[in-house]
């Protein structure tokens, strides 16, 4: 007799149980939208000028798009999703929408921002986790210098780095010193409370400062327990190298190396940049090499549980299951301390709801904020779905076959 549950990503009742049927309905209708590229593209396209023209869209993109992928506008409105998801034994990563901001005073908002959901999150049960993205706190500019003059130096990317920012001008170390900083106080508040820390990955020319940061980070803060996790971006062909020198210097400088597995969001703006600008991409040659190296990242993580802790934050049947059939195989119980699986908020439910009923630690990555802040979110989430082979299709086939099960409508 096989003790594990089998799991399958098939069950829609599991999937949507959280939804009503109106919600359910709501969703057929915005993922159909979604299915017209052109559209999408469009959309995409106007929307951040409306909204520097202050052309009232807020109501229609509320309704619609952020209300399918945004957890509101307000922490407290995102305690009403933990209590609702809760029930079915799915947690919450917080994601203040915060990107691509510049200045001091904003930066320090930023922070105290931050701060402020991450001791809310420590009086929830459900919200273990909160995320953030690096150029939330620090101007994009000087990370892109650091990251230009790192790929000068030799070495690997800490030598790299210490190098860059002893020979920085007096200005910019003064403005690094105070991100360094800044990101300390996120980490350390993190720390106190017990929340985990996703640090996002974002574009490869600023990767490397926000690489040697984590793992600073993570040397300062892992040591019996994880509380930062960098993310490792599996459309990069050298990324999987990364991972495994990352968890190097993690054993001999013993701490717990945080890894949150993704293929990654930006790979048309890495390809473009890349011919731009002249250099080779970064990018793998195609989806199956990606697909290779992220499931063989997943075994690597795996067969080194003991000293990584892992996330799988993936929207792929294929790796999410792997993930789930390799603990089984190794005898590896499913909610292991150090594997936990997370997806987007609004996408792949069947994938969410199905591994917390087979007693996985899962989560959904749920970004809040004002409209205004979460849009580039919104737009990255709104090609994703449209972009060939990508996820509308699935979404759609899921939804219309739990219409169907509860009866509503007839396709
Ligand atoms: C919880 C969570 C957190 C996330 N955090 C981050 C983050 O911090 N940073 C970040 O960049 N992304 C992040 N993402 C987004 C993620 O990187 C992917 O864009 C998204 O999840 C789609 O990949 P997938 O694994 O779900 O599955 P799939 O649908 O199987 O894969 C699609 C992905 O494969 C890759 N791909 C597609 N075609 C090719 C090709 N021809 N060659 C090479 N690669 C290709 C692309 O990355 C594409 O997005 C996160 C996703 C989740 C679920």
């Amino acid at each position: 007799m096989n003790p594990q549950p089998v799991i399958s990503f098939e069950n829609t009742e599991n999937a949507f149980a959280y939804k009503s049927d109106g919600q359910l309905k709501k969703a057929n209708f915005i993922f159909s939208i979604m299915q017209f590229q052109w559209l999408v593209n469009w959309g995409v396209k106007i929307t951040p000028y409306l909204m520097k023209l202050n052309l009232p869209i807020n109501g229609l993109i509320r309704k619609t798009i952020f209300k399918q992928f945004c957890g509101g506008e307000t922490l407290e409105e995102t305690a009403i999703v933990a209590q609702q998801f809760g029930k079915y034994k799915v947690q919450l990563v917080l994601d203040y929408g915060i990107e691509g901001i510049e200045g001091e005073e904003n930066f320090e908002a930023a922070v105290d921002e931050i701060i402020r959901v991450i001791y809310y999150a420590s009086t929830q049960q459900h919200i273990p986790f909160v995320s953030i993205k690096i150029t939330g706190y620090a101007p994009f500019s000087l990370l892109q210098k650091i990251n230009e003059n790192m790929l000068k130096e030799s070495g690997d990317v800490m030598e790299q780095y210490f190098k860059v920012v002893e020979k920085l001008s007096q200005k910019e170390g003064g403005e690094w010193k105070k991100v360094v900083d800044r990101i300390n106080r996120i980490v350390a508040a993190a720390a106190e409370k017990h929340i985990g820390l996703l640090i996002d990955a974002e574009e490869s020319w600023i990767q490397n400062p926000v690489d040697a940061l984590c793992m600073q980070l993570m040397e300062k803060y892992n040591k019996n327990r994880c509380i930062v996790y960098n993310t490792i971006q599996h459309y990069r062909f050298d990324r999987l190298t990364f991972l495994k020198w990352s968890f190097g210097v993690s054993v001999e400088r013993e701490f717990v190396l945080g890894a949150k597995l993704v293929r990654g969001a930006y790979m048309e703006k890495e390809r473009k940049r890349a011919i731009e600008f002249n250099y080779p991409s970064p990018i793998q040659s195609d989806k199956i090499a990606c697909d290779k190296d992220y499931n063989l990242g997943i075994e690597f993580c795996i067969s080194n549980l003991e000293k990584i802790s892992l996330i799988v934050a993936s929207h792929n049947e294929f790796s999410n299951l792997y993930a789930a059939q390799l603990l089984q195989q190794k005898s590896i119980s499913l909610n292991h301390p150090h594997i936990h699986w997370s997806q987007l908020f609004g996408m792949s439910d069947n994938i969410t709801f199905n591994l917390a009923k087979a007693g996985c630690s899962v989560s959904k990555y749920l970004p809040f904020g004002p409209i205004k802040d979460v849009i580039p979110y919104l737009m990255r989430r709104a090609q994703e779905n449209t972009s060939i082979g990508g996820q509308t299709g699935k979404e759609l086939g899921f939804i219309r076959k739990e219409i169907q099960r509860r009866k509503l409508l007839k396709y």
